[in-house]
């Protein structure tokens, strides 16, 4: 040996560094100053825009917004032209670790199922998503990759596997995989895409593992779903006590439960037990919504898929596109906190859809209302994740001093015309992300 062990230790340790030096920040653009002058910032609140404002961006985040022109120049400039400045939009409700249907997907190599999920991320991105939350999926990996600069794609909170009960949302088991205790694991649990936990010790057990792994919050299936086989639609999943050890769980370590639910019945009974977001929630009855107002509950509907746009909805699923209406109607009543999300995965086609949300949601909203739900709206929804939120110390889905250096320089005006950001190629002229640029179509 030419070297001593102990020596070798340290040569490893000299290689380690130089190499998250090399990729931990994209060409150590993170942190040098980024200026974006004469732009008109919507700040993620207020219908208003700005005054022709410069905006500079210092290690990720937001250090300043000043009126006028700057007072010095120094690191990357980028004349926004008096476009209109965005905050990161975020999606709340979407599954990039789930790139093809969920019969396919057991059958997929794991590393494969990676790689498209690494492509979809960069999609995500690059319609403007700066921030997504995942809501069930193995996208652990994905988030960190991601964040160490090794791929491209959004600010990830993941939820991990979503925990559902023995023929509830979440068994995605074969018919013939009668029960666990005879076949083992089954693949899609192993590959944690879902868990399987009956009773409050097997499901205090399913929240922490995946709080081991690092979820930013817990996703339950507590009612019946569309893309699911065992469950009626109709169906209550968990009991009151499963709900509570789940919530419990979730907040022992500073967060909280979102859950699957539809049905009046499942929404009660998971808000009840504590559960701080409902997604879905299409089916929802007055005094139900009532109580989500009352009680400070986020919905977290997505009115493109539900509306019947991207498949038929067709069998237990007719009753969807009239439940989204009232659910919407409902919420605007009562002023529910309502997030902007999109639930799409299961291939290319289907993320391809992802910013069609955005005139979906016309029919009950203008473009201001539909703006904030996916800036601040959605930013006060993360924030809920407490110590557990990974970009914890700087706020999301607003432009303000400390707030993260997340924004899209928009080509026209989306407080007039929201459809802007349904062509995101031609329409979103920067995307800049943590202080990183990541498309730039201005002239220098
Ligand atoms: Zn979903």
């Amino acid at each position: 040996m030419w070297i001593t062990h102990r020596c070798s230790r340290q040569f490893v340790g000299v290689v380690a560094a130089f190499l998250y030096l090399l990729f931990a920040t994209p060409g150590g653009a993170a942190n040098a100053e980024l200026l974006i002058v004469n732009a008109r910032i919507f700040n993620g609140r207020d219908a208003q825009l700005s005054a022709p404002s410069t905006l500079r961006i210092s290690e990720g985040r937001v250090v300043s917004i000043t009126a006028g022109a700057p007072v010095s120049l120094g690191g990357t400039v980028i004349d926004a032209g008096n476009r209109v400045v965005l905050p990161g939009l975020i999606d709340a409700h979407v599954h990039p670790s789930i790139p093809a249907s969920f019969v396919a997907l057991r059958d997929l190599q794991p590393d494969y199922a990676a790689h498209r999920s690494a492509a979809e991320a960069r999609g995500m991105l690059l319609r403007g998503f700066t921030t997504i939350r995942d809501m069930g999926g193995p996208s652990f990996g994905l988030k960190q990759a991601i964040d160490e600069g090794v791929l491209v794609g959004p600010r990830i909170f993941p939820s991990g596997a979503m925990i559902s009960q023995t023929s509830g949302h979440g068994d995605f088991r074969h018919r013939a995989a009668s029960t666990v205790s005879n076949t083992g694991i089954d693949v899609m649990e192993q590959r944690g895409y879902g868990r399987l936990a009956d009773g409050e010790s097997a499901v205090l057990l399913a929240v922490r593992e995946q709080l081991r792994e690092g979820a930013a919050q817990i996703k339950v299936a507590a009612g019946g779903g569309l893309s699911s086989n065992y469950d009626p639609l109709d169906s209550v999943q968990y009991l009151d006590a499963e709900l509570r050890a789940a919530v419990r769980a979730a907040a022992d370590w500073g967060t909280y439960v979102a859950v699957h639910a539809y049905t009046p019945e499942s929404i009660r009974r998971s808000v009840e037990a504590g559960v701080r977001s409902i997604e879905h929630a299409h089916l929802i009855d007055e005094p139900t919504m009532k109580l989500i107002a009352q009680r400070g509950v986020f919905v977290s509907p997505q009115a493109y898929l539900f509306s019947g746009n991207a498949f038929p909805m067709t069998g237990r699923a007719a009753v969807m596109p009239s439940g989204l209406d009232r659910m919407m109607q409902l919420a605007k009543k009562y002023e529910a906190k309502i997030a902007f999300g999109t639930d799409v995965f299961g291939g290319p086609r289907m993320y391809a859809l992802q910013s069609k949300e955005f005139t979906a949601r016309l029919r009950w909203f203008d473009p201001l209302t539909i703006l904030r739900q996916a800036t601040s709206v959605n930013g006060e929804l993360l924030a809920l994740s407490g110590p557990r939120n990974p970009y914890a110390g700087a706020a999301l889905g607003v432009l303000e001093p400390g707030a993260w250096g997340d924004l899209l320089v928009v080509e026209g005006n989306p407080l007039v015309d929201i459809g802007l950001l349904e062509d995101p190629d031609k329409n979103l002229r920067v995307i800049v992300k943590g202080g990183v640029v990541y498309k730039n179509t201005l002239a220098p």
